[in-house]
């Protein structure tokens, strides 16, 4: 709300803006009716932006980028290519130069094209404005999953589209709704965690902050946004990036598709198609996932983009089609309306244009296609401002700013261990800060800050603090000894890492009161961020364990993208926090929560494994009542994680009493009101997230979750002070997909959990 008021400001940009949905419609038939097969076609590319650079600028940083006339020329005069993506050579801009680039760039397109059609500009701005330099990076999402505060995702959303706004770009591929349920698949920490209703509420609660409540995208401080990786891409077989899944009709349904569907209905404008193969078709091919799902029955009538050079994919790497040509006619008849190509921008064009002129694909197809297009595109009002400039966002990377990603930083923050109470530390002792993660902007970043991989974050980071000058700035250098132990090389891989003054360490341990060991992860996302051993890396353990061997007390903060397995050494740390990527501000959150002036209320968002071959997710996983029951062998019954679903300790304490039900049995069709006392017995304030569980006790069709998340709310509460929590659960919280893809609502006992506290009712015809 403090961002709402402060945009209210720049009211009179937004006037005039909002147009109907009627209006658009009109405009979009009558510039179709204009517009040439060619010029349809080249809507529906979209190449990367070394494609209109001079030289070879990609993946070399020190040439500056400049725009290449001629590139252009072709590009926007001869081929008439609607959308431009990414940055060039992996690079971060300031809001300034983005302004000059996009900004030349629809002078020249609108110059060339005599139907004046603006290009639509896109880029994974997805924890804060990615790619610009001085913006906010905000915790990355699977931190935002532990946060569970959707207030704080929507604020941060809102002000990630003010600053991508501040530079020129109106459209973001973000948020990501897949479900983070594999460890070793390089992109976990990009979603949300691993549970379909978490990953729901959040995306559409990034939605609501990208493109407004209203979804008036026309408004200058709000940007078009991109659910992505439509549909099932972290479920693959391999649990490595864009591999083949398999995934029955009825668990694509029952868990990838809600977060998906919510964020539709939330409104969003576009969406990008998975890059992998499900059941043996690749989704880009797959006219049942794209036209009959998405578009017939969900009804989405958003602008489909496919992933990077996905289409030429199918040819390349997927072989299911025999030519590139071949490959371009089922990408576009399974309903693909715009191509990322991102190079050989001829290819797509001339073949496509052969391919209606053939009759393989239909006028009908490629107008569908432009008008999802254009759509967007008046919806953002490009066609009467092209361009926003960065002088019109005053709060850009603003205090303002940055206290919202602090204060998700603060939430998301999760304190697994605490024996002993050995947290929080008092402010008069001597700290030994050690291992790779201590004093790295990078790690706490994680990949898409400033690049790509992240692996330039430490070029635009200055003035923010890492963990060890969080800690030093909280107790005062003199009292803080760091030693790295081990480090993370520079030009290696993103795991290549080498013992850093591990002797060191472990001498300077001896003197110390406190130990605070920062292990992890480098940053990385995509193929090179594949995982093979999810064992935290030998050397970190080696140093853990050494560290551990001198008897002193050690904390163990976590700083990493996903759950490497730490059962080597856990039972030596006294305390144990995750951080996961906190973001710009997360050593500051971290020193905060650590020194007792933050009390933590973070909950994982995911299952931590405790042996890399057992990573099932929460819902298969048995309850204790079945375990016991004797005689009966239980799928999964030695599950054992580090740390459960939803775990998460505070520095005081929560009890839960009187959970009432409205009714003790209901008929189909009605709902039923859960209601539960929570009181803080402790002696501090504190924030506790209230999570609601079902359980359906027996189902017809298949086998039912041993329980599943339906509702959550975070609440404060001050020493002694109590709360009651009202739900309201509704028949679709009562039903299953069942065999045949078809949602069920049966009669029968339904179980309800908050806590520790179970109750039953009746569901009957
Ligand atoms: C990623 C997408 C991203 C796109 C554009 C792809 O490689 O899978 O998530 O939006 O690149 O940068």
């Amino acid at each position: 709300s403090t961002v709402i008021t402060s945009l209210a400001l720049g009211a009179a940009l937004t006037a005039n803006a909002q147009q109907s949905q009627a209006d658009i419609d009109k405009k979009v038939d009558a510039l179709i009716a204009k517009m040439t097969l060619e010029e349809k076609v080249g809507q529906m590319a979209q190449v990367t932006l070394d494609v209109i650079g001079k030289g070879k600028n990609r993946y070399s940083a020190d040439q500056p980028f400049e725009l290449d006339p001629a590139k252009m020329k072709d590009v926007f005069d001869k081929y008439h290519i609607g959308s431009i993506l990414n940055t060039s050579a992996n690079r971060a801009l300031t809001p300034q130069r983005w302004y000059e680039i996009i900004s030349t760039i629809q002078k020249t397109s609108l110059k060339t094209d005599k139907n004046k059609i603006p290009v639509i500009y896109g880029v994974d701005e997805i924890h804060g404005a990615t790619y610009t330099d001085g913006a906010t990076m905000f915790p990355q999402q699977i931190a935002q999953g532990a946060a569970r505060n959707p207030k704080l995702t929507e604020l941060g959303a809102s002000i990630t589209a003010y600053e991508t706004r501040a530079s020129n770009i109106p459209w973001n591929f973000s948020p990501v709704l897949d479900l983070g349920l594999t460890p070793t698949f390089s992109r976990m920490w990009e979603s949300f965690g691993e549970d379909p209703y978490l990953c729901s509420v959040l995306g559409a609660a990034m939605i609501d902050g990208y493109e407004g409540k209203d979804n008036n995208i026309a408004d200058p401080y709000k940007l078009a946004s991109c659910m992505k990786h439509f549909l099932g891409y972290h479920a693959t077989i391999s649990g490595k990036d864009r591999t083949p899944g398999y995934i029955s009709e009825d668990a694509l349904r029952e868990y990838h598709l809600p977060s998906f569907k919510a964020a539709i209905d939330a409104g969003a404008h576009t969406i990008m198609i998975n890059s992998g193969i499900i059941n043996g078709v690749p989704v880009h091919a797959s006219y049942n996932i794209l036209t009959k799902l998405l578009k017939e029955e969900l009804g989405f009538n958003g602008l489909v983009v496919t992933d990077w050079a996905d289409i030429e994919n199918l040819h390349r790497r997927d072989r299911v089609a025999a030519t590139d040509k071949e490959a371009i006619m089922l990408a576009i008849n399974a309903g693909i309306d715009m191509s990322m190509i991102p190079y050989q921008y001829e290819v797509f064009c001339d073949n496509l244009i052969e391919l209606v002129k053939e009759g393989k694909v239909k006028q009908d197809r490629i107008d569908d296609a432009v008008r999802r297009i254009l759509k967007v595109k008046y919806a953002l009002n490009l066609f009467d401002k092209p361009n926003t400039h960065y002088k019109d966002y005053p709060k850009f990377g603003s205090k303002e700013h940055e206290k919202a990603a602090y204060d998700m930083a603060a939430e998301a923050i999760t304190l697994l261990k605490n024996e002993g109470s050995v947290l929080p530390l008092k402010k008069d002792i001597k700290v030994l800060v050690t291992g790779p993660n201590a004093n790295t902007m990078r790690g706490l970043n994680g990949a898409w800050t400033y690049s790509w991989q992240g692996d330039r974050v430490e070029l635009h980071a200055g003035k923010y603090n890492t963990i060890l000058e969080a800690v030093q700035n909280k107790i005062g250098k003199g009292n803080v000894t760091y030693v790295p132990g081990v480090s993370y090389k520079e030009d290696g891989h993103y795991y290549d890492e080498l013992a850093n003054q591990m002797d060191e360490a472990i001498a300077a341990a001896k003197n110390a009161d406190v130990i605070l060991l920062c292990l992890g992860e480098n940053s990385y996302t995509e193929k090179p961020g594949d995982m093979n051993d999810l064992y935290m890396s030998d050397l970190q353990t080696e140093l853990a364990q050494k560290i551990a061997a001198t008897g002193k007390t050690v904390i163990l903060v976590l700083n990493e993208g996903r759950p490497r397995v730490i059962s080597k050494f856990e039972p030596q740390m006294k305390g144990i926090v995750q951080t996961y990527l906190p973001g710009n501000f997360g050593g500051d959150a971290l020193a905060d929560i650590l020194f007792g002036d933050v009390n933590p209320s973070g909950k994982l968002p995911y299952t931590y494994p405790r042996y890399p071959n057992s990573t099932i997710g929460y819902i298969h996983k048995p309850s204790e009542e079945q375990k016991k029951a004797e005689g009966v062998y239980n799928y999964e019954a030695d599950y054992n994680p580090q740390f459960p679903f939803g775990h998460g300790l505070s520095y005081t304490t929560f009890e839960y009493k009187d959970l009432k039900l409205g009714k003790p049995a209901i008929k189909k069709g009605e709902n039923i009101t859960v209601t539960v006392t929570v009181t803080n017995t402790g002696k501090v304030a504190g924030k506790e997230v209230v999570h609601l569980f079902t359980s359906d006790l027996y189902a017809s069709s298949v086998t039912p979750d041993v329980k599943r998340l339906r509702r959550f709310e975070k609440i404060e509460l001050k020493p002694g002070e109590s709360k009651t929590v009202s739900f309201e659960l509704t028949p679709k919280d009562l039903s299953y997909v069942g065999r045949d893809g078809k949602t069920l609502l049966e009669a029968g006992d339904f179980e309800v959990a908050i806590d520790k506290l179970k109750a039953t009712f009746t569901l009957s015809e």
